[in-house]
């Protein structure tokens, strides 16, 4: 498809989950794709590395090896701590999903996802970061400029995908700001040696996060501890735009208060025990930046403001809209330059509204109401006593139905996306 005065078909600005799956998915279907990243392999990401059935299932599909010798810890579902209770709820039975979900840290995810999208034909170059686009005099992406050791760069591309996380510079570079009627989070997190958590079958959620400092109090946000299987826990939290303790709370304090409230023998109320300092990090939510297409330029995962606002999870979405991006990408490529090639990219927004319009408009409503305490002590008082009610509340949460056919749940969940406005 390359012609002689272009690098590639797709430049791909950025190799997080986001990025290498787009690459992946376009070179498998014999596009020329640059992979450009800022840093290089392995390198952290602040994350909670916690993968549900979705992000397995878009695992999967790029041939990843999930056997546990190959390094992944899998878990049968999400444990609920809330209210007095603790409820363990196995991942639903689906045709459309596996029944499993895994841990990995994203030191190693991310260089393994990237070396898939090599290996499947794109190229990767790192130590890359990239500038800004390169316009046509019609204000339409043709290519970037970068900055490398050797020094600047300018790559050029029919197609550029940004999937440069939440920063998001190259969307601003052109243009496209972030919305504010849009649910955020943010969420901390830091690993711990715990012989006991490490290698927890289920991901553990907690619905109320308490202190001892000054009595017992309860405290903003939302926990989870998750077992790395390698001798540690990622344990973290985060918190919604919608409480009023949004912006105004020292997050770090937060996480080590709540973490002096948990078993001694977990190991995470002591310092010594502690892998690396407290990191943070934005999550944007419900398509809180659009276009997802405009001018040659895609939007993919974190940078198009992907996150589940349900339950913060956005590594299935990054993958998940990459394959939809490249879908939409090889058969415009296919197409000649012009309006039938625009015909074809005017598809991806909207490909990404029927899948996850509906669902984050309910997110977004979902965010506004748990931003109350009050609402969020009843729901979990009420809620957690009822194991099918939970049961419900998880496949709404995590997002896992079946499309077509299911269960009563899944009738409901999937009728109420659709009916909710796409947003
Ligand atoms: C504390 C925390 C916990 C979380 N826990 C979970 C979880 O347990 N499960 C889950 O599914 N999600 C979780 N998330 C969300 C998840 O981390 C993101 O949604 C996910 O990483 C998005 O993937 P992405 O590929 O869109 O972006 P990113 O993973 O951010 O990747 C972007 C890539 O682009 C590169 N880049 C950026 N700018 C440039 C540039 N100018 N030039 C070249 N390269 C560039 C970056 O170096 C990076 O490699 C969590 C987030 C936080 C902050």
């Amino acid at each position: 498809m390359t012609t002689t005065d272009v690098d590639a078909d797709v430049i791909v600005v950025g190799a997080g989950p986001g990025g290498s799956a787009t690459a992946y998915h376009l070179a498998k279907h014999g596009a020329q794709v640059l992979l450009l990243e800022k840093t290089e392999f392995p390198r952290e990401k602040v994350c909670g590395d916690g993968l549900t059935p979705r992000a397995v299932k878009q695992l999967v599909d790029m041939g990843v090896d999930l056997s546990e010798d190959a390094g992944w810890l899998r878990n049968k579902g999400l444990r609920v701590i809330g209210g007095g209770m603790r409820l363990e709820l196995p991942w639903p039975e689906l045709a459309a999903y596996p029944g499993y979900g895994v841990t990995r840290t994203r030191m190693d995810f991310d260089d393994l996802l990237a070396r898939r999208a090599v290996e499947a034909g794109a190229k990767l170059v790192v130590n890359t970061n990239v500038t800004g686009p390169v316009l046509d005099t019609a204000g339409r992406v043709v290519g970037v400029t970068a900055k490398t050791a050797e020094g600047e760069v300018t790559y050029r591309a029919p197609l550029v995908v940004s999937a440069d996380g939440v920063s998001a510079r190259f969307p601003l570079a052109m243009g496209i700001a972030k919305r504010e009627d849009r649910p955020m989070g943010v969420a901390v997190r830091r690993y711990y040696r715990s012989a006991a958590k490490t290698n927890d079958d289920y991901l553990e959620s907690w619905l109320e996060l308490r202190s001892r400092e000054g009595g017992d109090k309860l405290l903003p946000g939302y926990g989870w501890i998750f077992g790395m299987g390698d001798g540690r826990v990622n344990v973290g939290l985060g918190v919604l735009n919608s409480s009023t303790a949004y912006g105004k709370t020292n997050y770090r304090q937060l996480l080590l208060d709540w973490l002096a409230t948990t078993p001694p023998e977990w190991g995470m109320n002591e310092e010594a025990n502690a892998d690396g300092p407290i990191g943070g990090a934005a999550l944007p939510m419900g398509f809180n930046r659009t276009p997802h297409y405009t001018r040659g330029l895609l939007l993919v995962g974190d940078s198009g403001g992907m996150v589940n606002p349900f339950n913060g999870e956005g590594i299935a979405y990054a993958m998940e809209s990459g394959a939809m991006a490249a879908e939409v990408m090889v058969q415009a490529l296919a197409r000649p330059e012009g309006p039938e090639r625009e015909r074809a990219l005017a598809a991806y927004p909207q490909v990404l509204k029927d899948r996850f319009g509906g669902y984050y408009r309910l997110g977004g409503v979902f965010v506004k109401l748990i931003g109350n305490p009050q609402v969020m002590k009843l729901a979990t008082r009420h809620g957690m006593p009822h194991p099918t009610l939970m049961r419900f509340v998880l496949k709404l949460l995590a997002n896992l139905t079946d499309p077509r056919g299911g269960d009563a749940m899944d009738r409901i969940i999937n009728g109420l996306s659709r009916v909710a406005p796409a947003v």
